[in-house]
This record gives structure tokens, C-alpha cells and sequence, in this order.
């Protein structure tokens, strides 16, 4: 049927964007939607882009025809499907005969279905066979994922169903900005507050959630791992550990004992910026509730040193006993629809279904026997994120990129070199369901549904397995990724099974999840339709899920939560000098979700955020020669963007924030340093050095 025809009924789904995921009905004649009453996550609310969310199907550029350019530096033009499906098989067997298997790369997305990150992953193993994917979920809350797998031997986000935020006697929110982020969520933590909790934020800048809190420690962008040994140090001065569950649950607690000693008070109020008085409160705040949560963001998570910040905190929630309580602990809070789901069916360089590790021979074989496939034929684990986009086309690099859900030309640092890379390429493909900055470089690009036009899952920030059901009929022409994937592996001779169904698919993810730390095999569609979302871990139909996975033991292997002592150094990889003196940090604002792409196109969140900005203090503006409104040249190491100066009160004074969400000369991309964590391959989006001038246009 046409783009937005009417639907017959308001179907219960939940929005396209963020990963509280939100429940919505869409229906009616023109398609619109309203909150549900009867998902936790958000109790009848939505932000400003759940409520616009039913534009986003009749947005006036939609793609509804393939889209291919004859030749290099020809023009996209309109093909048909089975001329773009055939020159995209065409190709990849052309490049793999004369390079081999991994000179073709996938790269997925977190706000893909399960389904979709399931069927990804298999066909990069299975039918290209290239160890070559990734996402970009590993530019989101990759660090809190490797920081919980080492410390508690699993990376599942909220250690318990969202209303126990409600319950906490303390929350302390690191790095991140709800109120503006996932605004609904903020109902949860307004009644936490009504009930005498206390809301601590740490962030450099006094955001909107922080102007909500009880106690704000503004801190030197990068400090955060200073912040919490200091934590830690004071924890142990004012006796507030709880040595029964350090001896009874976990492990090497002396090491990180004597490893924060040299945290003393003085020396964290020098590193971090933050008041000792403000500090000492923060630990009483947490020591002293039973309920108390600590929740990292991209805020802590996106750094060089971006684990062991999120393993400073991981830390002290241990030492005060935190996670041995139900309605206590220590969660990451994801930012992607998916972001918690897209990291556990094997789109991740490193793993398998079930979030199973690649080099793990059980686990392969495993696997194996779901696709029907030999193990021998699996790939070892590919590239990281960055590391894939900064090979392409380089000699050992893949010379083609298969691209689903993401816009890495907005959203990865040092935009210029992926924008770079992406061009040295013989081939891009790009499926998406609009021309995103990333789409209009592609050689090929595949018109594909969006969120209310097909079904699936999408396991939300609590670890809830929930659904998204078709509201919408497709307009004519566009397809599913689902259905793309069938027809490439058809075309590529690839074995094993290619259903074009969510439902049937999502079968074979539990079969080959089944037995992995991310266990779906219990969760069925039926289920998740009864039990309004299922917990995984649910290893059997029977099981009842598991909202609080960490309450009575830890997935190590002695069941024990492993401390770890993680030193601050010299902090964050690039620091300020004479010649870049102000520090950079990047986030989101309330219109706007990710690289833009969707929420560009959306009239209303266009009027209320038309454009992006650089905020920056009146005090350093002054010294700059900046007034507010006023344009600013901002230059990094890496590039230069321009942007409208915006004086605020509400930021340190050696800092400026500068949004991601926009392409053009005002980039924020373009300027990100991407210097990476070792362990989680996390680029350092939350700081970088920078210059900033008044911008006289010659
Ligand atoms: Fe809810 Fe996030 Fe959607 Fe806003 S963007 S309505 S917070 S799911």
C-alpha cells in the first residue's frame, strides 16, 4: 500500500529511537501515535521525538527505488532491485576471487532488531565468510560492556527493571543527561526524589538533569576514574564498606584497596575539579542507602581509558555491597534502541550468537550446528569499528563495505578520514530508508522499512526482550533488511537457511543463543506479547527470566565478582596546551537522536533545535573575544567546524560542548580524536584539545 496509509487499529509498539524504548500505539488516518500507559519504561510519556515519531514515516525524501551509479563519479540513479542485488553479488564475488574473503566488510548498527544483528552476523560468517564486521554500538557503551564482562563475567545494562530507580535510596548518574537523552526516565528518578532519595550527577556541565540533582560534581572532562578511586578512598576512611558481601561475593578487593590509597582527597579535588566537602557527600549519599545505584553513560564510557573509568566505579559499587542488594548496583545505561540486544547476536568483530566469544571452539561449534555449516568455515574475530573504517581500501583493508542502520560519517570520530576512507573504495553499499550523509558516498544504495512498517525485537536498556510490531503498510518498493540479506545469500550460493520472517528467525537466534551467556532460547513471540517483555537470561519456556541477574551470584566462574585495580595516569589521551587550551566535549540534545539522520528530517525537532552550537562559558568567551551568537571557528588537532557561540553559566570555564547530530561545517566529528581504549576499542569522543575563535568569513 501507499507511504502512510491508514492502519486499521492502534497497534502497541514502541518508538524508533532511544533504548528506554519507549511504548507507543500507532494508528489511524493520518498515522499518529500515543504513549502506553502499561510499559514501565516510560508510564504514559515520550519525549518531543516519540511524540513526532509518526512523521518519520512520510518523510518527502523516502527511498522507495534502488538507487546506483553506472560508473565512478556517475550519479546515483534509480535501478531496479535485481540489477542492484546482482551488481552487489557480482562484485563481491569479482573482489573475492582476486583478494579473498575479507576484502568485503559489514558494518551494522545498534538500533537494528535482533533479528536483523542475528541474521548480519551470519551472513558476514556464513555467506561472505570475511571475519570483517563490526558496529556501531562499539562507539556507544562498548566500554561498560567489557568492563562488566571482566568484573561480572557478564554485560547485561540495568542490574534490575527500571522501577527500581524509583525505589533507590541514592542514584548516582555518571556521564550522562536523561533529562535531555530519555526525558520519561526522569519520572522515575523525580519519584525517587519524592521519596527522599538523592540524585547525584557527575558531568561537566550543569545539564538539565543536573540543575534536577540533589548533588552536582562538575569535573574536568576525563577524570572520572580519578573521581571514583577518590570515591573509593573516602569510602574506606568513613567506614562505609560492607566487608560481609566483599568477603562473601568477590574477589581481590586488597589489590584495589592499596591501589586507591594515593587517591587522597586533596589530590582528587586537584585532578577533578570537584570541592572535597562535595565528594565526602557523594560517598555518604551511596554508603549510607541500602538502594543505592551507580549508572555510567557515554559520559564515562566514551574515553581512551574508558573501561577502567567504568571499572572505578564498578569498584565502588562492589566495596559498598551495592549489588548484592535487590533495588541496588551498578548499571550502564545504553543510548541505541538496540544498544543492549545489537551487542549479544554476533554483529561485534569478536562474537558469536548468544553473545558467545568467536575464538571459543565450543562455542563454534555451537553455532555451527544452528547455521548447518562446518566450524572450520566461520571466521576468526575481524576489526573494531574505527579500526575497519580506517582500513578500507587500503592494501590489506576490504575494498567493499556492506553498511545497515548507521550513518558513520556524521557519528565516527575524525569524520574526515571514514569520509576519506569510504570514497578509496570499489564498492559501498548503504541500506537505509533515506539519502543519510553516509548513503549519498554509496555506489549502491537499497531502499529498506523502517520501524513501524515491519516487527522484530529490540531488547531494551533493563535487559527486556520487547517487540516492535508492524503498524504500517510499507510503501511500494522498499524491502526489508531481512529480505536483502536472503536475496544476496541466495545469489552468493551461501548455505544454511535465510528466512525473510522476524518470527522464524528469532527462532534460530534463541536455538543458537541457547546455552551462551545471552540466553533467549526461553522468549518466545507469544511470551514477550503476554508477559509485556521477558529478562533474558531465560534459558527454557518454563523459566520465568531474569530481572536481577547479579543478586545472588556473579557468571564468573566462581561465581565471585572480580575487583580490579585501574590507575587514572595521565588521563585523558590528548590533554590541553598552549596551542589547544580548551577542552572539547560532544553529547546529544532533547530533538535530536544520533547522527541526525531520522530526527533532521522531522519539522518540529528542526524548529526547536535548527542547528548546532558550541556552548561555552561568558568568562571564557571573554577572553576569546566571543560574544553569544556570534559564529566560532573550533579547531582540533584533526579539523576545524563553525558553528554559533551559545554563553551559558552552566559549563566549566576550560570547556566547550558542541553536539553531534549534524553534518556540514558544523560537524563535531570532524574535530573527536580517536584514540581508543585497549580493551573495548572505544574511541575518546568525550574529550579532546581544542582552539576557538571569533570566525570572520574572508
Ligand atoms: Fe522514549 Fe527515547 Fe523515544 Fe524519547 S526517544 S520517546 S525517551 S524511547
Amino acid at each position: 500500500g501507499p507511504a502512510g496509509a491508514p492502519a486499521t487499529a492502534d497497534t502497541p509498539t514502541h518508538c524508533p529511537y532511544c533504548a528506554l524504548q519507549c511504548g507507543m500505539t500507532v494508528g489511524g488516518g493520518p498515522v499518529r501515535v500515543a504513549p502506553r500507559e502499561d510499559v514501565p519504561a516510560n508510564r504514559g510519556g515520550l519525549c518531543q521525538k516519540g511524540w513526532t515519531a509518526a512523521e518519520l514515516l512520510t518523510v518527502p525524501d523516502r527511498l522507495t527505488t534502488p538507487l546506483m551509479r553506472a560508473h565512478l563519479g556517475a550519479p546515483l540513479e534509480p535501478c531496479g532491485w535485481d540489477e542492484a542485488l546482482d551488481r552487489i553479488a557480482a562484485e563481491i564475488g569479482r573482489l573475492q576471487a582476486r583478494h579473498g574473503r575479507d576484502v568485503i566488510g559489514v558494518f551494522g548498527g545498534g538500533g537494528l532488531t535482533n533479528e536483523k544483528a542475528y541474521q548480519l552476523g551470519k551472513f558476514a560468517r556464513i555467506a561472505l565468510r570475511t571475519s570483517q564486521i563490526d558496529y556501531n554500538g562499539r562507539f556507544c557503551m562498548s566500554s561498560a560492556a567489557a568492563a562488566l564482562n571482566r568484573a561480572f563475567g557478564l554485560d547485561r545494562g540495568l542490574p534490575g527493571p527500571i522501577t527500581d530507580v524509583a525505589r533507590a535510596d541514592a542514584v548516582m548518574l555518571v556521564g550522562g543527561n536523561v533529562a535531555e537523552t530519555m526525558p520519561p526516565f526522569m519520572r522515575h528518578v523525580t519519584e525517587m526524589r519524592e521519596r527522599g532519595g538523592a540524585l547525584i550527577v557527575v558531568d561537566p556541565r550543569r545539564t538539565a538533569t543536573a540543575r534536577q540533582a540533589d548533588l552536582h560534581l562538575q569535573t574536568t572532562p576525563g577524570t572520572d576514574l580519578a573521581l571514583a578511586n577518590g570515591m573509593l578512598y573516602l569510602a574506606v576512611e568513613e567506614g562505609l564498606l560492607d566487608e560481609t558481601f566483599i568477603a562473601e561475593r568477590t574477589g581481590g578487593f586488597e589489590a584495589v584497596r592499596r591501589s586507591v590509597n594515593t587517591y587522597w582527597p586533596d589530590r582528587v579535588e586537584r585532578i577533578t575539579g570537584v570541592p572535597v566537602p562535595q565528594l565526602r557527600e557523594a560517598v555518604r549519599l551511596l554508603g549510607r542507602g541500602v538502594r543505592s545505584l551507580i549508572l555510567t553513560a557515554r559520559g564515562a564510557e566514551q574515553h581512551a581509558r574508558g573501561t577502567d573509568t567504568v571499572t572505578a566505579f564498578i569498584n565502588l559499587a562492589l566495596a559498598l555491597g551495592l549489588p548484592g542488594r535487590e533495588g541496588g548496583g551498578y548499571g550502564c545505561l545504553t543510548g541505541q534502541g538496540n544498544g543492549q540486544g545489537g551487542r549479544e547476536h554476533g554483529q561485534k568483530a569478536d562474537q558469536l550468537p548468544g553473545y558467545r566469544r568467536i575464538d571459543d571452539p565450543a562455542a563454534r561449534a555451537h553455532v555451527a550446528a544452528v547455521w548447518g555449516v562446518d566450524p572450520q568455515i566461520i571466521p576468526g574475530p575481524g576489526r573494531s569499528a574505527y579500526e575497519l573504517l580506517d582500513a578500507l581500501g587500503t592494501d590489506d583493508g576490504p575494498r567493499a563495505l556492506l553498511l545497515f542502520g548507521s550513518n558513520p560519517v556524521v557519528s565516527a570520530p575524525r569524520a574526515d578520514r571514514i569520509e576519506e576512507r569510504l570514497n578509496a573504495l570499489d564498492l559501498l553499499v548503504v541500506s537505509d530508508f533515506v539519502l543519510s550523509e553516509t548513503a549519498r558516498r554509496a555506489d549502491v544504495v537499497l531502499p529498506t522499512m523502517q520501524w513501524a512498517e515491519e516487527s522484530g525485537t529490540l531488547t531494551n536498556l533493563e535487559g527486556r526482550v520487547l517487540r516492535r510490531r508492524r503498524a504500517v503498510p510499507a510503501p511500494a518498493g522498499v524491502r526489508s533488511d531481512l529480505e536483502i540479506l536472503a536475496a544476496l545469500a541466495g545469489r552468493l550460493g551461501a548455505p544454511g537457511t535465510w528466512s525473510t520472517e522476524p518470527a522464524e528467525v528469532f527462532d534460530e537466534l534463541r536455538a543458537a543463543s541457547a546455552g551462551g551467556p545471552a540466553d533467549y532460547s526461553g522468549i518466545t513471540y507469544q511470551r514477550i506479547e503476554k508477559e509485556g517483555g521477558v529478562f533474558w537470561p531465560c534459558p527454557a519456556e518454563d523459566h520465568p527470566g531474569t530481572p536481577r541477574p547479579f543478586l545472588d551470584r556473579f557468571h564468573t566462574p566462581d561465581g565471585r565478582a572480580r575487583f580490579i585495580p585501574v590507575e587514572h595516569g595521565r588521563g585523558a589521551a590528548e590533554g590541553i596546551d598552549e596551542d589547544y587550551p580548551v577542552y572539547l566535549t560532544t553529547g546529544r540534545v532533547l530533538a535530536h537522536y544520533q547522527s541526525g539522520a531520522q530526527t533532521r528530517r522531522i519539522g518540529p525537532l528542526v524548529e526547536a533545535s535548527p542547528e548546532p552550537f558550541a556552548e561555552m562559558h561568558p568568562d571564557l568567551a571573554d577572553r576569546l573575544g566571543v560574544t553569544d551568537g556570534m559564529d566560532v571557528r573550533v579547531t582540533s588537532r584533526r579539523g576545524t567546524v563553525v558553528v554559533r557561540a551559545r554563553l551559558v553559566e552552566s559549563i566549566r570555564h576550560d570547556t566547550v560542548f558542541i553536539p553531534f547530530h549534524w553534518a556540514g561545517e558544523g560537524r563535531a566529528n570532524l574535530l573527536t580524536n580517536p584514540a581508543l581504549d585497549p580493551t573495548s576499542r572505544m574511541p575518546e569522543f568525550k574529550v579532546c584539545a581544542v582552539r576557538v575563535e571569533p570566525h570572520e568569513p574572508n
